[in-house]
């Protein structure tokens, strides 16, 4: 049951008032930008974390607002203002919660909603914090605090769901994409490059290659199928083209290595370049005959045409993102990706 209680809002707005700063200029979207998000209303677990780990994965304002059920300051979230169509995920589990056909403007400095996403978005709870007893709201799926819900909204629900913008991201509606598919070995490391290049809007790791249906990592990376680690690159051909794609991937690998990436051996680490068209095809093997000369050795990448892409277990992805420190992480991904950006700078975001 929704309760309105005026007294909270008054004094939530008391709060706020002299502390209101309004920002102005360019929407930037803290932890959105150059990355990629994926909007998944299919899950089924929970996403359960200490407090130590999620302190590693989110950042100060994040932790404070789903974690310790803060109250951000009313028109700080860069959010609020947000207009464009998209949708607003939970920033710590990435539960989508609203859309913004759900968005008007409340006037109370915080991000406002008639209705929740799905069924699968939220909680609704009691609060009885501050000497007051609101509905709190909290995420569905990773139970972290997002605002409070009150019966003074508009139609069609008449409820508003008041949300601090901090605990949210916003994933705008997807441009116009287009969708190209690589080996480069392991695949933690060809992701974190490619999320850095302009007009990639996003990048799935998986597996690519072989004939056996539903790959695992465990099958995969112990040799026992026909796949290899791969991913696909969702881009924008307006902002950038397949050629430069091609580039990037060849500038991300040795491609005279036969089965492998250096430090990861067998042909699960092959580099494939693998093809939808005949024009792909050609401007792939026109790209190998321009950097041939630069080896001394053939060069092994297969090209192939593209059959089906399997897409790796949900911790692979953003694997690099969401694991800095990680060994292998540290010792192989970061430092490959550093050094094919350099080799591609008039490509990157
Ligand atoms: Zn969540």
């Amino acid at each position: 049951m929704v309760r309105l209680l005026i007294f909270s809002c008054l004094v939530l707005c008391f709060n706020a008032c002299g502390q209101q700063h309004k920002k102005s200029g360019m929407i930037s979207l803290e932890k959105t930008e150059n990355e990629y998000i994926e909007v998944d209303t299919t899950w089924s677990e929970k996403v359960l974390k200490s407090d130590a780990e999620w302190k590693k994965i989110l950042t100060q304002k994040q932790y404070y607002i789903l974690r310790e059920h803060g109250t951000e300051r009313a028109f700080s979230s860069e959010l609020y203002e947000v207009k464009e169509e998209g949708i607003y995920i939970c920033a710590g589990c990435k539960n989508p919660l609203f859309s913004s056909s759900a968005k008007f403007d409340s006037g109370t400095g915080w991000p406002s909603y008639f209705q929740p996403l799905s069924k699968k978005s939220l909680n609704v709870g009691s609060d009885k914090s501050l000497g007051m007893e609101r509905d709190a709201l909290s995420c569905q799926r990773c139970d972290g605090h997002l605002g409070h819900v009150f019966n003074d909204g508009p139609k069609p629900t008449g409820l508003r769901y008041c949300i601090d913008g901090d605990g949210l991201l916003f994933v705008p509606k997807k441009s116009a994409s287009a969708v190209a598919t690589f080996a480069g070995g392991c695949f933690w490391c060809t992701e974190t490059i490619f999320e850095h290049i302009k007009g990639v809007n996003e990048v799935i790791s998986g597996y690519s290659g072989g004939s056996e249906e539903n790959p695992t990592y465990e099958n995969v990376g112990a040799g026992r199928t026909g796949h290899a680690e791969a991913f696909e690159v969702y881009y924008d051909p307006e902002v950038i083209s397949y050629a430069d794609l091609v580039r990037v991937f060849f500038a991300s690998i040795d491609p005279t290595t036969v089965d492998g990436q250096k430090p990861d051996f067998g042909k699960q680490y092959r580099t494939i370049a693998f093809y939808k068209n005949d024009e792909e095809k050609v401007i792939i093997e026109n790209k190998i005959k321009e950097i041939a000369s630069e080896y001394n050795k053939p060069i092994a990448t297969q090209v192939v045409p593209f059959v089906k892409f399997w897409k790796a277990e949900a911790y692979h992805q953003d694997f690099v993102k969401n694991n800095p420190d990680q060994g292998y992480v540290r010792a192989e991904s970061i430092p490959r990706r550093e050094s094919t950006l350099a080799k591609v700078k008039d490509l990157l975001r």
